[in-house]
């Protein structure tokens, strides 16, 4: 059984002991629970790929306490960086640079760049600096299943794995995985959205910055199409078409809606918020719940708002609904 800890200072220097000895730890972040290791040990990285079942193309995000950590773990740390940790670190946002060769290759599946991101959450922080270099981390989950949001979450997905540490920091705030943005290429580009949006990018960078289409131009694994899901069969029905779904259904299906959805009997309404934070924090917790009832089918009204959170939210819809296939990279 994994092993739920409360983050107080003598758990964090235990966990950065057994970081430091090449094992991996469970730890909270604003946007999702991860499954951290030493960003410099084969062994420790080795050891989180065969713990989520992780494809090893999929490359890990180095988790950094600060622009100065963070210029140990790249190469080529620019004004450009500078200004947008300035503007969103600590925070949601990866940023994809040349990595220094410290940092496995094999925690970027053999690529010669590395995404870094500071993270926001204190539990987060405290255990990089008591460890004192980058965290290798993916989500807490097993690979192409949903991303964790509570240390509950971790300890359910990694149930038959004994001793694994989880440090238990409470619900995650943001909920939805960081933006992912590649400073690597002539463009910068966002590889996954997430709560910094390309707005706010481009504001800061003052130039344009798009959302790269990865799953055309295969450029990052974990975008790629079908991802996040749960284990029954979750479908987008549009709010117009629901009642005539509905009606189709015999057996009980879960139906994860904005609060208010008329949905009846005999299935089950999970009702989300509807403002784009409160959704974004209860979207994973929701799917997981509506999974575990063990319905026919999970129906998902999607949210029909834009910008900001809700594209980051209904992008990871789209991946929780794709159609499952064996060559589909997983996070
Ligand atoms: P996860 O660890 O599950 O949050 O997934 C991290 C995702 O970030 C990966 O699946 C990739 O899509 C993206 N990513 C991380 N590092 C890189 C990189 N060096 N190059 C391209 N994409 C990356
Ligand atoms: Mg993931």
């Amino acid at each position: 059984m994994p092993v739920i800890l409360q983050p107080d200072s003598a758990a964090i220097a235990q966990c950065a002991e057994r970081l430091r000895r090449g094992h991996a730890v469970a730890f909270p972040t604003e946007t999702v629970y991860g499954l951290a290791c030493d960003s410099t040990s084969e062994a420790a990285v080795a050891e989180v790929y065969r713990l989520k079942q992780r494809p090893s193309s999929n490359p890990l995000i180095a988790h950094v306490l600060d622009a100065a950590m963070a210029k140990r773990t790249v190469i080529g740390w620019d004004i450009r960086a500078q200004k947008l940790a300035d503007a969103f670190w600590p925070g949601p946002l990866a940023i994809i640079l040349p990595r220094r060769t410290e940092i496995c290759a094999s925690s970027v599946g053999g690529r010669t760049t590395v995404a870094v991101r500071a993270p926001a959450h204190p539990v987060a922080r405290a255990l990089i600096e008591a460890f004192g270099g980058p965290l290798s981390a993916p989500s807490a989950n097993r690979s192409g299943r949903i991303s964790p949001t509570s240390a509950a979450d971790v300890a359910a997905e990694f149930a038959d794995v004994d001793d694994l540490p989880i440090l238990d920091g409470g619900p995650c705030e943001v909920g939805l995985e960081s933006t992912v943005l590649d400073l690597s290429r002539a463009r910068p580009a966002v590889l996954r959205p997430g709560a910094v949006t390309t707005d706010d990018l481009s504001r800061v960078l003052g130039t344009p910055v798009a959302i790269f289409a990865s799953h055309t131009q295969g450029a990052s694994p974990g975008t790629s199409a079908s991802h996040y899901a749960p284990e029954t069969r979750a479908e987008l029905v549009a709010e117009r078409d629901l009642a005539a779904r509905l009606a189709q259904e015999t057996s009980p299906v879960a139906v994860i809606a904005p609060a208010g959805t008329a949905v009846p009997a005999p299935h089950e309404l999970f009702a989300l918020p509807r403002h784009a934070s409160a959704y974004a924090q209860m979207l994973y917790s929701t799917l997981r719940r509506a999974d575990a009832t063990r319905p026919a089918a999970i129906l998902i009204v999607p949210p029909t708002e834009t910008g900001g959170l809700w594209d980051a939210a209904r992008d990871r819809l789209m991946r929780a609904t794709a159609r499952r296939n064996g060559s589909a990279a997983k996070s």
